[in-house]
């Protein structure tokens, strides 16, 4: 569901807006939310940018970071919100607390699973990222793109296709990564601190985490545990074993959830079981949340994936 129209009247009719993403943001919900940020503000419409979460730090470095708000530090309420990079409503977490009675929501998104929560839609299953989107809005805005703007644009592709190697890269989300290029961006700098740099707590975790690695349903799985929030990444190590279609992730939230992260191959579509568990997501990669023990969430995830695979062979 694209509806352009809608979105752009609305847009332009807005006395102020509110951008929100998702709780524990990206690269992509980082990206998103400053591009909105600068486009609007390039029309001229006041605009605020809030995330539930605190930023990690190699994100924090993105140009017009700083602007990004915890909801507890705006008073205002927002007639007009648009949200960036979520799949449904509970995604943006307490950013709620900012909307007007009866606000309109565009909702901006690239998930397979997103539920159209907004009162207008913008959804788009095969862009590799929702900057992706915002890349083609800003050209039918005609809104002249600045080297800042082209920064984060560039830094959720980057990001989002894991240095463009990921099945959701296409021909179109390279050609607007040439086109950022030439406008300036420095891609060197940003792959090399958003995709290549490890902090030594990083380090750590990885290695605690390695040998926790766990393979199953013979061969076709591997997954580990974490104890930490910043393991972005650490799935892939269990995917990428030959042979193996699903990685899955386990960090103890607290003391009764478990966030679970999913990445498969080609066999399994794990949106659909992450779905099923109450989360959501892409075919590729995926996430949910499960209150219990990390051996119950365990246990309930093989069991999900076994019958997968059984689907799968029939
Ligand atoms: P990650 O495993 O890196 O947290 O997330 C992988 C993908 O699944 C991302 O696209 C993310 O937005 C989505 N995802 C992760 N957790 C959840 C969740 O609890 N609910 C939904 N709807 N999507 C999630
Ligand atoms: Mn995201
Ligand atoms: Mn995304």
């Amino acid at each position: 569901m694209l509806d352009w129209t809608s979105a752009t009247k609305t847009l332009q009719n807005a006395s102020q807006i509110l951008v929100v993403s998702h709780v524990n943001p990206d690269g992509d919900a980082i990206g998103s939310t400053l591009a909105v940020g600068n486009m609007v503000e390039s029309l001229g419409i006041p605009v605020t940018l809030v995330n539930e979460s605190p930023i990690p730090d190699k994100i924090a470095s993105l140009p017009g970071a700083e602007k990004i708000q915890f909801p507890s530090q705006v008073s205002e309420r927002f007639a007009v919100i648009i949200a960036v990079d979520a799949a449904d409503i509970s995604r943006i977490g307490n950013c709620q607390q900012l909307f007007a009675d009866n606000p309109t929501i565009i909702n901006i998104d690239h998930h397979a699973t997103n539920d159209y929560f907004g009162t207008i839609n913008v959804v788009k299953s095969d862009a590799a990222a929702t900057v992706e989107i915002l890349y083609d809005w800003a050209e039918y805005l005609k809104i002249s793109i600045s080297k800042q703007l082209a920064t984060v644009l560039y830094a959720g592709l980057l990001t989002d296709t894991g240095g463009f190697r990921y099945s959701n890269t296409t021909s179109h989300t390279l050609r607007i990564a040439a086109n950022l290029l030439d406008l300036g961006v420095a891609s060197y700098e940003l792959a090399d601190r958003l995709l290549e740099t490890i902090s030594t707590s990083y380090l750590e975790q990885l290695k605690d985490s390695l040998a926790t690695i766990q393979i199953d349903l013979d061969g076709k799985v591997a997954y580990l545990t974490s104890m930490e929030e910043d393991n972005e990444g650490l799935v892939n190590f269990a995917r990428n074993i030959e042979g193996v279609d699903v990685g899955v992730l386990f960090r103890p939230k607290d003391e009764h959830h478990i966030k679970v992260s999913l990445r498969s191959r080609q066999l399994i579509d794990v949106s659909q079981i992450a779905l099923s568990l109450g989360g959501g997501g892409h075919a590729r990669a995926a996430g949910c949340t499960i209150e219990g023990t990390m051996d119950e969430a365990i246990e309930v995830v093989i069991q999900k994936l076994k019958a997968a695979f059984e689907g799968v062979n029939e």
